[in-house]
């Protein structure tokens, strides 16, 4: 049955100015999902309005008490994660096993932020006998928060969260594919005590995103999404001198040394490349394997990928557009002259209309100067290049605009800190990936972003500072 949804503004559902509507589908099937509405400047002036009027007393409000209303939304989000697991995996094509995973994340961000926000405080400086100096860390008042689609809950509270526990109000802006769980998150927060206004969510697409970050009353940018739109927003936020973090792309690599665990190693590259069918920002899609056990290890993570598809593990691409660029890339491939040592062909010309399911592909024969080596795809999608030393390994890794996460697989644990030390990436993993913890900072080097989501860091990027000097 397919759901209608308006925006979420002031606590309530509230119908947009335009008419324009649009239907989320299922990526597996192309069952529709839920009708949402396309939302206007308008809408999203309304949204700013709403937590303009409820900014001042949620940032007066004791900082405990702030922490209790996201703790009880933490425990709405998990009563109800059967539910937001349904709808996530309806619209994003999340496998059954996968989506309760992200909801019990998102739950978790706000227990998190709820508790730490305690332990949010400024300091004091001593400027010698007859001064009396410290710190705030103040909110910054109304934060705009843009996600994609790839992984909207746990997205979207990875920002509110931390954003609203310190003291601001947020207008969310979620992706157009995936709505639901974000309006969803804003019901139940009301549900769970949050004042009317403090969180809002206006659906829609880049346009709603760019009237958002144009609106004059928001006074901090949050995005998640690609360079292209990383890039405009940064240019406004330039513009309006408003501070912006940005999640965007990356093309990490994961690094094999001969001395590494096989087995792990085997195991963590294939979760890495594969894990949410490809579509995440810090997927580890160059594996950069020591020449001595390059083939062996090839074969065994061909093997290893075999029954990715028929175990159901691996869902389809969520997107109709992130289907073709796949394609797209599987013929680059070809063109550029890397070998297919599994995957690279399109299940069947009729397969796309039973969902955008693409096969998990492992490209050998890789360059790092080919475009499947320097270019985010964004599906299942790995490039294999063999190197000799450790100074070359270093070298393939960081030639990249991207610098979002990297692995490092060895039993060495002095080359693991050398290696640490020498890439250019804001994750370093070393016989792991994606050991993804609300409590570590995450976010980019280079083109993959700037600023910090996560841990205890992220309260720090969701205040300004105030000194306050007294002369006694
Ligand atoms: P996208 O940039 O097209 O869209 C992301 C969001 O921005 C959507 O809500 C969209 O409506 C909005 N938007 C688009 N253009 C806009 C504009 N000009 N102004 C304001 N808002 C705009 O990205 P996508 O296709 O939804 O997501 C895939 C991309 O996101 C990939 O490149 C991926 O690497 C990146 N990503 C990064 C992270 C991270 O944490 N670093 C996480 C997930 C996805």
């Amino acid at each position: 049955m397919i759901i209608r949804f308006d925006h979420w503004i002031n606590g309530q559902s509230t119908p947009s100015h335009g008419r324009e509507r649009l239907t989320t589908r299922s990526p597996a099937d192309a069952s529709p999902a839920a009708d949402i509405a396309l939302g206007t400047a308008e809408d999203v002036a309304d949204a700013v309005h709403a937590a303009s009027a409820a900014a001042d007393a949620w940032r007066r409000q004791k900082p405990i008490e702030r922490g209790r209303v996201l703790m009880r939304l933490a425990a709405m989000i998990q009563s109800h994660a059967d539910e937001l697991a349904a709808l996530e995996s309806a619209e994003t094509g999340k496998p059954a096993w996968q989506a309760p995973m992200e909801i019990a994340g998102a739950a978790g961000y706000f227990e998190f932020y709820g508790g730490l926000v305690n332990a949010l405080h400024g300091e004091t400086i001593d400027l010698g006998p007859g001064h009396h100096c410290f710190t705030r860390r103040e909110p910054f008042g109304i934060v705009g928060v843009i996600t994609p689609w790839n992984a909207p809950l746990n997205q979207a509270s990875r920002a509110v969260a931390p954003a609203l526990a310190a003291g601001n109000v947020v207008v969310l802006k979620p992706s157009e594919f995936t709505s639901t769980t974000s309006l969803r998150l804003a019901e139940l927060a009301t549900e769970a005590g949050m004042p009317d206004g403090v969180l809002n969510v206006v659906t829609g697409d880049g346009t709603a995103g760019r009237a958002l970050v144009e609106n004059s009353g928001v006074r901090k940018l949050v995005f998640t999404g690609s360079v292209r739109a990383g890039r405009d927003i940064g240019h406004v936020a330039a513009d309006r001198i408003i501070p912006l973090t940005l999640e965007l792309g990356g093309k990490s690599a994961n690094i094999v040394f001969g001395d590494a665990d096989m087995d792990r190693a085997v195991t963590g590259a294939l979760n890495a490349f594969s894990l949410n069918t490809g579509q995440i920002c810090s997927a580890g899609t160059r594996l950069l394997v020591e020449r001595a056990v390059h083939d062996q290890f090839v074969d065994r993570l061909v093997d290893a990928c075999q029954t990715l598809t028929s175990s159901g593990r691996l869902g389809p691409l969520t997107t109709g557009a992130q289907y073709d660029k796949v394609l797209e890339y599987f013929k680059i491939a070809r063109d550029d002259g890397a070998t297919a040592a599994l995957g690279g062909e399109p299940f069947s010309a009729t397969r796309r209309g039973a969902g955008f399911f693409v096969p998990p592909t492992i490209y050998t024969g890789v360059d790092n100067s080919m475009r499947i080596a320097r270019e985010e795809i964004f599906g299942p999608v790995l490039a294999v290049i063999p190197f000799d030393t450790e100074d070359e390994a270093v070298q393939i890794a960081n030639d990249s605009d991207f610098g979002l996460a990297s692995g490092v697989w060895t039993s060495d644990i002095s080359r693991a800190l050398r290696m640490a030390d020498r890439l250019e990436a804001g994750q370093v993993y070393v016989n792991t990936w994606l050991a993804a913890a609300i409590e570590t900072p995450f976010g980019g080097y280079k083109q993959s972003g700037y600023g910090r989501e996560k841990g205890a860091e992220a309260l720090h990027h969701y205040t300004q500072v105030k000194t306050v000097t007294v002369e006694l």
